[in-house]
C-alpha cells in the first residue's frame, strides 16, 4: 500500500474516532467510560468484528482486553497471527450495562460507524464473532443469515466497491469462557481462516 493511501486511511479513521467520541445517538453514551473505536492496524487485511465493549474494554477503550480477549489471543496464536495483523472493532462502540444484548435502536444508531470503518480499512477478510455481528454483516452484504450454529466456520464471499471480501462467521470467543469444549470448535474454524490467509 502506498504511503499516501496509508496517510489518508489514518486521517479518515481519526476523524471517525472524534465523531464516535462525541456521539450521543443512543443512550449508551451516558454511562460509557470510553467508547471503543477499534484496535490493531488499520492497514490489516483482516477485520474482526465483535459485539460490544465489555466492562474492561469500557474502562480502557481497548478491544478484547478481558477474558474473551484471552481466548481470542489463544486462537490468533494458533495460526501465528498477532494483534497488529488484524483490526478489531465491534457492532456497538459503547459498553451496554451488564453486557445486555444490543437492541435494534442501538444497532441502527451505531452501525454506520462500522460501515465506514469497513470502507476505510477495505479488508480482504472479515471475521464476525457471534450471532449479532454475523447477522449485521450478512445483512449488509445481502447474504442470508440463519443461525450461527449452522454458519460458523464456513467461508462466504461478497462483492464490494473495493473488491471481493471473504466473510467467516464464528462463534463469539466468550462462549469458550463458560463452555470449554467450544474452544475446540473455535480452533477448527480458525484453521480454516489460516487456509485462506496466504491465498
Ligand atoms: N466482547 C466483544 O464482543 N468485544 C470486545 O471488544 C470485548 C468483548
Ligand atoms: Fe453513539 Fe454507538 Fe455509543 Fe450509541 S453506542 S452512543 S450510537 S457510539
Amino acid at each position: 500500500m502506498k504511503e499516501q493511501q496509508k496517510e489518508s486511511k489514518k486521517q479518515l479513521m481519526e476523524s471517525l474516532s472524534t465523531e464516535i467520541n462525541n456521539c450521543k445517538k443512543c443512550d449508551l453514551w451516558k454511562i460509557r467510560s470510553k467508547p471503543l473505536v477499534g484496535d490493531g492496524s488499520i492497514n490489516a487485511e483482516i477485520l474482526v468484528i465483535g459485539e460490544s465493549p465489555g466492562y474492561y474494554e469500557d474502562l480502557q477503550g481497548r478491544a478484547f482486553v478481558g477474558e474473551a480477549g484471552k481466548i481470542l489471543d489463544k486462537l490468533l496464536n494458533l495460526i501465528k497471527l498477532e494483534r497488529k495483523d488484524i483490526y478489531i472493532t465491534n457492532v456497538l462502540k459503547c459498553h451496554p450495562p451488564r453486557n445486555h444484548n444490543p437492541n435494534r435502536h442501538e444497532i441502527d444508531s451505531c452501525i454506520p460507524y462500522l460501515y465506514r470503518q469497513i470502507d476505510i480499512i477495505k479488508p480482504r477478510i472479515i471475521l464476525s464473532l457471534g450471532k449479532f455481528a454475523s447477522k449485521e454483516i450478512f445483512d449488509k452484504f445481502n447474504l442470508e443469515f440463519s443461525r450461527i450454529s449452522e454458519l460458523h466456520g464456513k467461508i462466504y464471499e461478497a462483492e464490494t466497491s473495493f473488491g471481493t471480501v471473504k466473510i467467516i462467521p464464528l462463534y463469539h470467543p466468550a462462549v469458550a469462557c463458560y463452555h470449554n469444549e467450544m474452544l475446540d470448535v473455535l480452533k477448527e474454524d480458525f484453521m480454516k481462516l489460516k487456509s485462506i490467509i496466504n491465498n
